[in-house]
């Protein structure tokens, strides 16, 4: 250890979404493997827009020249897009026209104000650690098994874990243990030393575990002190099609962030965006780096979005595709799978007598990695991509192999 690093970074190992994968040797070419361990979309972008984009690459892009620092055209996309995904009373616009028209929104629509976009929704994950619990100001609050970089950011911060099992057969938050956790960390006492929680991080639905939040969870959410941030973190929304962004305007203290990685098919340009009250998002462009997102980044997501329609059309086929991952791995006895509202499935083994679910869970993930599939193994369970409807196919066959 560099005697000038900060002792704490010492103990913490660094985030690997593909464990070993890089340094091992393997005997798939990349090509050949299924990755059903990252919650992509198994499709790259349509090739017309793969043309599209490099034809805005080469006329739009002066490469000399920082890019829009403000992402104004960007943010007036997603603000619109987002207004869709609101009321009823807001209708969709037809396709490819873009803009709304002459439809008027209601008092809560999403402005270019309420949006802040950033490098990957981590980056956001990051500035809204600094924004409310840097310098002993603040703890945040997970309950496991939840999206690991919430915990892993906070700590490369400094920033104090809470954190609380989920119930173990429906994964659902243990609402009681949850308020005894944010209400113990609030008082001072020779025990503990934590500052009071700041952010409460909440996943909707869940990774890994696939699970919507339930009404009561809401109403929890709903009843916290505004003292406390609230972050919804929607990156499987296309797939649930259920927001909570119609309540933003109830809650000031709310925040939800979503992302192009997954339904969007852009995990490799790193773009997420926050929708939030007007202040916390400007606390937010204070706190992110002045160009924190390429020009070519910006492009995308713009295309994307006014593509929506094309790309969003898939799925219907994964949500179709989900239902017989399911069904199908339902067959084997050996096997728990939870329902999904997302673009995963999560399931857990029923552990022979003597033996542990865990160490049955890291076989399976090492046998269908030897035969060509990544999953990962995450929270005492195993989760698995949606992928093509052959890589699904794939992934019942080789499971049935291993359990027979
Ligand atoms: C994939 C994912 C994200 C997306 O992160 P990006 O940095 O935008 O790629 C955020 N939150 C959760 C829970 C995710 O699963």
């Amino acid at each position: 250890m560099l005697p000038f690093i900060r002792q704490d970074l010492a103990e913490l190992t660094a985030y690997t979404p593909h464990p070993g994968s890089a340094s091992e040797e393997s005997a798939h070419s990349e090509s050949a493997i299924d990755r059903l361990d990252t919650n992509e979309c198994p499709y790259d972008l349509p090739e017309e827009l793969k043309q599209k984009l490099a034809w805005t690459y080469q006329q739009l892009i002066e490469t000399n020249r920082y890019p829009d620092g403000g992402h104004a055209a960007l943010k007036e996309a997603i603000a619109q897009y987002v207004n869709e995904s609101l009321a009823e009373s807001i209708p969709v616009p037809p396709l490819n026209k873009g803009g709304l028209g002459g439809v008027k929104l209601p008092k809560t629509a999403i402005t270019a104000d309420n949006i802040s976009v950033g490098n990957g929704s981590d980056e956001l994950i990051r500035s809204l650690l600094i924004a409310t619990c840097l310098g002993g100001s603040g703890s945040i609050f997970v309950a496991n098994p939840t999206f690991s970089m919430y915990g892993i950011m906070a700590q490369t911060l400094g920033i104090p874990v809470v954190s609380v099992r989920r119930k173990p057969e429906t994964f659902e938050i243990d609402i009681e243990a949850a308020k005894r956790a944010i209400l113990s960390e609030g008082c001072a006492n020779d025990q503990n030393q934590n500052p009071p929680v700041r952010i409460v991080f909440v996943v909707h639905p869940n990774s890994p575990t696939a699970n919507a939040l339930t009404t009561n969870e809401i109403e929890w959410l709903s009843s916290l002190p505004d003292n406390i941030l609230v972050v919804i973190d929607e990156a499987y929304f296309e797939f649930s099609q259920n927001t909570l962004a119609g309540k933003l305007s109830e809650h000031p203290n709310w925040i939800i962030l979503r992302t192009f990685s997954k339904a969007f098919r852009l995990a490799s340009m790193r773009v997420g965006y926050a929708i939030a009250h007007p202040e916390l998002t400007a606390t937010l462009e204070k706190i992110r780096l002045p160009y924190n997102l390429p020009a070519f980044s910006q492009l995308a997501a713009e295309l994307a979005l006014a593509q929506r329609q094309l790309l969003l059309a898939v799925i219907p086929e994964t949500i179709s595709e989900r239902a017989k991952l399911i069904a199908a791995l339902t067959q084997h006895q050996k096997l728990q799978i939870l329902p999904s509202a997302a673009n995963f499935v999560y399931l857990r083994v029923k552990a022979s007598e003597g033996e542990s679910a865990e160490v049955e869970h890291k076989q399976i993930m090492q046998q269908l990695k030897a035969q060509g599939t990544l999953i990962r193994h995450t929270g005492g369970g195993l989760r698995i991509t949606v992928g093509s409807p052959e890589e699904n196919q794939r992934t019942c066959d080789r499971i049935a192999a291993i359990l027979t």
